[in-house]
């Protein structure tokens, strides 16, 4: 059952320790390695704790306690001492990259605050607005307390991807962001920047990541092609897990944490069955019961790379 790939699969998950595993973890790593192994691809683990204030250490031990148990086996392993797969300890390569950056393009110094962006262009139908450029010939210096932004070339054509799952999507980052954050003015990376360059750095040729993140791909091709890279995964943006009301798993919702439901005496093949289900790859006892990953996603998206 070997899906056919252009080129050697590799492929990432790629959690932010900011909490325990849930059930929407654990259904987006059925996808992750359901994937891989459809291509027969590896799966690198990458911590993503670009946020210094959000994320802690002993969410990323607990993470990587909780995968051992459900099964979930990356390709690579992450030295506590330090990792080229830990986002915080990439500042150097990061540093290395903007510098890169600004040799060939207009990388400037941003003063404003959250606040301050509040008067740009109304949010877009995901809530986000797009920054309105008012920093970009004030020569503030790239350093804090400022932030730091990339201009984005006015005359960039609209970003046009397929997605395996989704078919053809075309996003106008000028429009839906502005000019892109890549460093705050507390000095975290943004999601964005260190995504993208770890995506590239990593060679990841294939993203397998969930719908809500499907409004950040265009900005992500086009900040990669400004940072060098030629080519660019291949992308499978995957439905969601919601709650019985509708809205996105939190991390904060302690019922449906991992190690809540294997301290109350779950085994890990009925967790996995559970996340199965909620995301919709899987629906009948038998099914559930022998929850082999690749097999449940081809199942769920015959001919998942047939039009790639
Ligand atoms: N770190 C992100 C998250 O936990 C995932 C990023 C991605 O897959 O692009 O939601």
């Amino acid at each position: 059952m070997v899906a056919e790939f252009p080129g050697k699969p590799v492929t990432r998950f790629a959690p932010s320790p900011t909490g325990y595993l849930h059930l929407g973890h654990v259904a987006h790593m059925l996808y992750v390695w359901g994937v891989a192994g459809l291509v027969r691809g590896g799966v690198l683990l990458r911590i993503e704790d670009h946020d210094r204030q959000r994320c802690r250490p002993e969410y990323e031990a607990a993470l990587l306690e909780d995968m051992q148990w459900l099964g979930f086996r990356p390709a690579n392993t992450l030295s506590p001492e330090g990792s080229d797969y830990r986002q915080s300890d990439c500042g150097s390569a990061y540093e290395a990259m903007l510098r890169n950056l600004s040799r060939e393009h207009h990388v400037y110094g941003c003063r404003c605050s959250r606040k301050d962006l509040a008067g740009d262009a109304p949010p877009g139908h995901d809530g986000e607005r797009a920054y309105s450029g008012r920093c970009r010939t004030a020569g503030h210096a790239a350093t804090q307390p400022h932030g730091i932004r990339i201009a984005w070339d006015p005359s960039a054509a609209p970003e046009s991807f397929h997605d395996a799952l989704l078919g053809a999507q075309c996003q106008r980052p000028e429009r839906q962001c502005g000019d892109l954050l890549l460093r705050d003015r507390v000095g975290n990376w943004t999601y964005q920047f260190a995504v993208t360059a770890d995506d590239f750095r990593h060679g990841v040729n294939l993203v397998v990541r969930g719908s809500d993140l499907l409004g950040s791909t265009g900005r992500q091709i086009r900040l990669a092609r400004m940072m060098g890279r030629a080519n660019r995964p291949v992308f499978v943006h995957h439905p969601l897990v919601r709650s019985a009301g509708g809205e996105k798993l939190s991390k904060r919702r302690r019922p449906e944490a991992v190690r809540v439901l294997r301290e109350a005496g779950m085994a890990p093949q009925a967790v996995l069955g559970l996340a199965a289900r909620a995301i919709g790859l899987a629906a009948t006892a038998q099914e559930i019961a022998a929850v082999d990953a690749a097999q449940l996603v081809s199942r769920r998206h015959p001919g998942i790379f047939r039009s790639l």
